[in-house]
């Protein structure tokens, strides 16, 4: 498995928010998000493999009972189970970070944090939006990952025009639980976070959907690795 990078931060967004956690960054994924806060891990070689006892290395000389699986797109990556259940200790709290494109199942994970990727998100013409485009919604997948695991709906939000298309997504998601729904503003610098959030908690309050702070903008201005 390729990792991108490790760090220890606090989780900056959803119901864990605040919570001092160690990150694992894997390599690779397929959407190329217009607003990507991560694009130097989009390649599937952009990091180098570390061996299971080094990332348990790492997990341990810090507070490690919060880990956070993130890229990239950890769940198009092959062997993720075997590779989840050498790292991950038996008493630690497991967060997998995805945009939901893909399920996978028995995955040694406490919290399935998605993040269904709107029309906002797709990057200009050219072939990276025809597979974005083709691959960012993919409606069974999202029904297996909320059947399957404790999970969490973080959804990107641009403007208030987006709000359609959310209610449009969880239309086809009945059993979804609003509680579990959040709206982030869509900024990767703190001044753009913002100047959106109040706009955000506007829908929020009408809608009945959960505000997310994204506190890694917020405190650390686009700055990577915090
Ligand atoms: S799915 Fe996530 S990691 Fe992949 S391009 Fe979009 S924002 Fe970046």
């Amino acid at each position: 498995m390729i990792v991108n990078e490790m760090f220890y931060s606090v989780q900056g967004e959803g119901r864990l928010a605040g919570v001092p956690s160690v990150f694992v960054r894997l390599a690779g994924c397929p959407l190329r998000c217009a607003w990507c806060d991560s694009k130097y891990a989009w390649s599937e070689t952009a990091g180098r493999k570390y061996s299971a006892g080094e990332i348990r290395e790492f997990i341990g000389s810090h507070d490690g009972r919060f880990l956070v699986v993130t890229g990239g797109e950890p769940m198009v990556r092959p062997g993720l189970k075997a590779w989840l259940d050498g790292v991950a200790g038996a008493d630690e709290h497991v967060t997998i970070e995805t945009s939901g494109i893909e399920f996978v199942d028995g995955l040694r994970c406490d919290l399935m944090s998605i993040s269904p990727k709107l029309a906002n998100s797709a990057p200009p013409n050219g072939p990276a939006r025809a597979e974005h485009e083709a691959r960012r919604f993919d409606i069974a997948a999202l029904k297996q990952l909320i059947a399957a695991y404790d999970y969490q709906l973080k959804f990107v939000v641009d403007s208030e025009t987006d709000l359609g298309e959310i209610n449009d997504c969880l239309a086809k998601l009945p059993n979804v639980d609003r509680d579990r729904v959040y709206l982030m503003p869509q900024a990767q610098r703190r001044q753009d976070y913002l100047e959106k959030m109040a706009m955000v908690a506007e829908l929020c309050k009408r809608e009945g959907f959960r505000l997310s702070s994204r506190l890694q903008v917020l405190m650390w201005d686009g700055q990577r690795g915090k």
